[in-house]
């Protein structure tokens, strides 16, 4: 396939917002496409270059991506940047830009899709001082070759960032719809080898060939999560259920196999480095090959640490040595997903558990099994008393589902505090959520503006999300790819775990597990939480921790 004709496709579901005719535009080019490029399609139409597994990053910065338009297009650099900054949108930059050259000079390459792929990867396998050198040339080069319609996309794509509206779901609906397979099969294969490039490969082939899906180590899969209950309500749906603390850490996925050994983010970042002496008590624990999911914690004098001296540590590359004497990290293992070549996400929980218990010698998470309210309660205050989180209450059937939060893990603890804030921006949901908003940002303010806080994507009811809508809908201001921006008039009450700093937003701040609790349509913008009141929020918040922690 030329680049050409994907971005084509590109620029037709840029112009359309119905899922399904989404669904309908890209089941349409994916059975002509050959074994090689369809992967790439896949990947790219998703704005992602890499499999979800790849903790791999392409490396091209914005700013070497404006020195290769100024290139290309003969302007400075501080213009394009300026031009960007104007439009917000480098795709549309691009398409300018090229668009003024081509009325110039008409001399460019064909583009293949797969011969793009590959060029990208070269870049991102390159690494030493000459790289960025070599970088910029092959992006000039891409570029260069581009047509303006190319431009668009290519440029969007080298930032991973596509703007066309289609996410994971629509790509999932789309290979079934293609090649005429049982859609719960691709999603099936898609959480045991978390690439929908892979996926689509084996959909072509047949039912058989998604059915035969294997875990591969050091290929990550997406983390199980939880969603928010009641102890009474799983045991009346359950009768018996298992109970295990709730560690207030950062969640890993460790892999051993052939004596390699590597651990993963929440994230799938690839946390190896940051954490070797964590490996190296996961490695004494077994002899097997497996990968295992759990919670590494930070203790000192006994009780575990907040939460963000774990996430420090989690990024820090230097002074590894430095920090493993302040600080003990603890794995606590509450999982296994894979066994000596054997898949073990589709067998029960209990199952797991028991081969769990059985390979791993230290560091397993202990689990009290009940079906007795009094017996999960006392677990809940013992893991209060010791400093966690709470509990999680888990099926014992169930089977492990990468990234999804089912109603089998439910998380226990505490009312969280609260925050009043403004409703400033939303982006568009996904799957049957895909017509209304799904996820909102928040601001609270500062001397009369108001100052983006934190984004909130959970907590809401399917109608709650559709009332949300309408009284959203008609007060978009401005919009760009899946992300639109209201004028301000709507309040949220919004629930968190705790106040971290973060440069992620305006603000300084982020919420920790930011959750709706309701809408206050008593309240205006001008009664929301202040910055100052914040800042006295987070200052509290460390004095008590490091009260607790002693
Ligand atoms: P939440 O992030 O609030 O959805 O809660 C789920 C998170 O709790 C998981 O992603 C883990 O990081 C963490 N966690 C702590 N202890 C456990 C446990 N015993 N089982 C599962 N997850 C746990």
């Amino acid at each position: 396939m030329l680049f050409s004709e994907f971005s084509r496709y590109c620029e037709e579901i840029e112009g359309i917002s119905g899922r399904l005719d989404m669904i309908d535009v890209v089941s349409r080019a994916l059975p002509a496409l050959s074994p090689e490029e369809l992967p790439v399609f896949v990947r790219f139409i998703m704005g992602r270059i890499f499999p979800d597994w790849s903790p791999q990053k392409l490396g091209i910065g914005p700013n070497l991506l404006y020195e290769a338009i100024g290139y290309v297009a003969g302007v400075k650099k501080e213009a394009v940047i300026d031009r960007i900054n104007r439009s917000g949108d480098v795709g549309r930059v691009v398409e300018e830009f090229l668009t003024k050259k081509s009325q110039v000079s008409f001399s460019h390459q064909d583009l293949e899709l797969v011969d793009v792929y590959n060029k990208l990867i070269a870049i991102s396998a390159r690494g030493g001082a000459t790289s960025q050198k070599e970088k910029l040339r092959t992006v000039k080069l891409l570029l260069g070759d581009a047509t303006p319609l190319e431009g668009r996309y290519l440029s969007r794509i080298m930032l991973e960032e596509l703007r066309i509206g289609v996410g994971e779901g629509t790509v999932r609906e789309a290979i079934a719809k293609a090649f005429s397979v049982d859609p719960t099969l691709v999603e099936h294969a898609m959480q045991a080898i978390n690439d929908l490039g892979e996926v689509a490969q084996r959909a072509k082939t047949g039912e058989d060939a998604l059915k035969d899906v294997r875990i591969t180590p050091f290929h990550p899969l997406r983390m199980m999560l939880a969603q928010q209950g009641a102890i009474a309500d799983m045991l009346q749906e359950h009768g018996e259920v298992a109970a295990e603390y709730k560690y207030d850490g950062s969640r890993f996925q460790f892999h051993k196999a052939g004596g390699k050994k590597r651990m993963y983010s929440r994230r799938l970042e690839d946390v190896t480095a940051a954490l070797p002496d964590v490996i190296a008590l996961l490695d004494g624990a077994t002899t097997h090959d497996v990968i295992l999911d759990g919670e590494v914690i930070a203790i000192k004098d006994g009780r575990p640490m907040p939460f963000q001296s774990v996430l420090r540590r989690f990024r820090r590359r230097h002074d590894i040595a430095e920090a493993k004497e302040a600080i003990r990290m603890v794995p606590n293992v509450f999982d296994i997903l894979y066994l000596d070549g054997e898949n073990l996400i589709d067998i029960p929980f209990s199952e797991r558990r028991k081969r769990l218990e059985f390979v791993v010698q230290e560091f397993v998470a202990p689990q009290v099994v009940s079906g007795d309210q009094a017996i999960i309660e006392k677990t809940y205050n013992d893991a209060l008393a010791a400093g966690h989180e709470g509990i999680m209450i888990k099926v014992r059937d169930s089977p492990y589902t990468p990234g999804q939060r089912g109603k089998n893990w439910i998380k226990i603890k505490p009312e969280v505090d609260t925050l009043d804030l403004a409703v400033v921006g939303a982006e568009w949901g996904e799957g049957k959520r895909a017509h209304v908003f799904g996820s909102f940002l928040v601001a609270c303010q500062d001397q009369g503006k108001l100052v983006p806080l934190s984004r909130v994507a959970t907590g809401f009811s399917d109608g709650q999300l559709a009332e949300v809508y309408e009284l959203l809908k008609d007060t978009v201001i401005s919009r760009s790819g899946k992300e639109v921006q209201f004028e301000p008039e709507l309040v949220f009450e919004v629930g968190y775990a705790e106040l971290q700093v973060s440069p992620t937003y305006a603000a300084g701040f982020a919420l920790r597990f930011p959750r709706f609790i309701r809408l206050r349509d008593d309240k205006d913008t001008t009664e929301i939480e202040t910055l100052d009141s914040i800042k006295e929020r987070y200052s509290r918040q460390s004095k008590s921790a490091q009260a607790y922690t002693g």
